[in-house]
């Protein structure tokens, strides 16, 4: 009896040390998966890595900020969209009787106005703090504070948004050829479209450290806002900071700026993820690891891709690498489409929209001339082709159905030295902010 009790006191000992242990062990893995998410979440968060130098990519990877800790809340709980009602409309069809809601809609066959923008700086004290990007950012871009200014310019001038992609249909011709037509649009009497297009939407590395949002998140009432860091380091969500939420922010304010819903088409590289979130692949490959964080990365954009979609916004491509598409060959563009239909449009969805890198028009010239890579993009459903310009020119390409449109660029050059194209649109002078800007001087008294 005794020996029984011994050995069943052994054994309870023997499975309480193996329970012990189990725990232990249990514990152990928890801690050390506790450790590699902190890490990957310096991998993939809101500072993150690329390398990828087999691009033309203008990434820069030397400015990594040590704030990546921070961004561990994003894989808390998404915030729940707030599903106010949004609608969309098409601006080529006249709302019945010609009226909608007491406005008179009357037709418009005249030159639709395109301006693109970059992504607006928040902290001008950073982007123009005096190092090698100050010029750059000077040049490409207009702060968060100019970019309002234009927005209410454009408004009062009477300018109301529409989709890139309503202005142009696609259609078959008498002799069964397809092509491209340009839309009669039915707009708001006494006012005149205008479309909106914003590049590099992805909130590439070398911008974070240089007074740029980080990226794009769902702030607590369920709307698209921006985070990322003050001069002085303190986490920021605003919706006044980014040329986004500023945007959705003054149609709200203002719905007759935007009869149809639309806002602006998105133009998307890839090789720094999208919109904060480090989506990308690299040709190195990925471990495993990096693979899961990518994926996670991945889910945590789609509501932020599905909430921009049911708001107006609209996506095109930038190539997925930011590649000049002048002098490459329709094999090497071929396998950047690939890599941004894979990383990209996998996540936003189709898009007959292209947006030239650099303005480079592919093939050296796709105004008299259709060329291998042109075709190339045609054959991938693209058929409206932005480059930059002097005005908002367009042209059907006939041989080959598809659109090729130039954009004026607000920017630090244009305002400096282009006010008088631009009138129509904005007075420079009351727009740009010099007190900020770098004294690079301007063209105008
Ligand atoms: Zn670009």
């Amino acid at each position: 009896m005794k020996k029984i009790i011994c050995l069943l006191l052994a054994l309870i000992m023997l499975m309480s040390v193996f329970t012990g242990c189990g725990r232990k062990k249990d514990k152990a893995d928890k801690n050390e998966e506790t450790e590699t998410t902190d890490t990957n979440e310096e991998v993939i968060g809101p500072v993150p890595q690329n390398t990828d130098p087999g691009t033309d990519g203008e990434g820069d990877q030397s400015e990594q900020g040590e704030q990546g800790e921070d961004g561990e809340d994003f894989y808390g709980p998404m915030p729940e969209i707030t599903e106010e009602p949004y609608e969309i409309l098409n601006p080529a069809v006249m709302p019945e009787g010609g009226t909608r809601d007491g406005v008179n809609y009357v037709p418009w066959d005249g030159i639709v106005e395109h301006l693109f923008f970059h992504m607006v700086i928040a902290y001008p004290e950073m982007a123009f703090d005096g190092d090698f990007k100050t010029n750059d950012f000077d040049d490409w871009m207009v702060t968060a504070g100019e970019f309002k200014k234009i927005l209410n310019s454009v408004y009062e001038k009477g300018y109301v948004l529409v989709d890139i992609a309503d202005v142009w249909s696609e259609t078959t011709d008498e002799n069964g050829k397809h092509a491209m037509v340009k839309n009669t649009l039915y707009i708001p009497e006494g006012k005149k479209p205008l479309i909106f297009s914003y590049d590099d939407t992805n909130y590439y590395p070398e911008y974070l450290e240089n007074g740029f949002p980080y990226k794009l998140i769902i702030d607590d009432e369920g709307r698209i806002a921006s985070w990322g860091y003050d001069p002085d380091g303190n986490e920021v969500v605003s919706r006044d900071l980014d040329a986004i939420p500023i945007l959705d922010k003054f149609v709200e304010e203002h719905p007759d700026f935007s009869p149809f819903g639309a806002k602006a088409c998105l133009s998307l590289t890839g090789y720094e993820g999208i919109f904060g979130y480090r989506t990308q692949t690299t040709t190195q490959g990925l471990t495993a690891e990096e693979e899961a964080n990518r994926q996670r990365e991945r889910e945590a954009v789609r509501p932020i891709i599905a909430e921009l979609k049911r708001t107006g916004w609209t996506f095109g491509s930038h190539t997925w690498g930011h590649i000049r598409l002048d002098n490459r060959s329709a094999e090497k563009t071929a396998e950047d489409t690939k890599r941004w239909e894979d990383e990209v449009g996998d996540l936003v969805g189709p898009t007959n929209v292209l947006f030239y890198p650099h303005g480079s028009r592919p093939d050296g010239d796709d105004v008299y001339n259709t060329g291998e890579v042109f075709r190339h993009f045609y054959d991938h459903g693209f058929r409206i082709f932005c480059s930059v310009g002097i005005e908002s020119y367009s042209k059907i390409k006939d041989d080959i159905g598809a659109v090729i449109c130039d954009r004026l660029h607000p920017d630090g050059t244009t305002l400096r030295w282009s006010r008088d194209r631009y009138l129509q649109f904005y007075d420079a002078k009351d727009i740009i902010d010099l007190s900020v800007r770098p004294d690079l001087g301007v063209g105008w008294e």
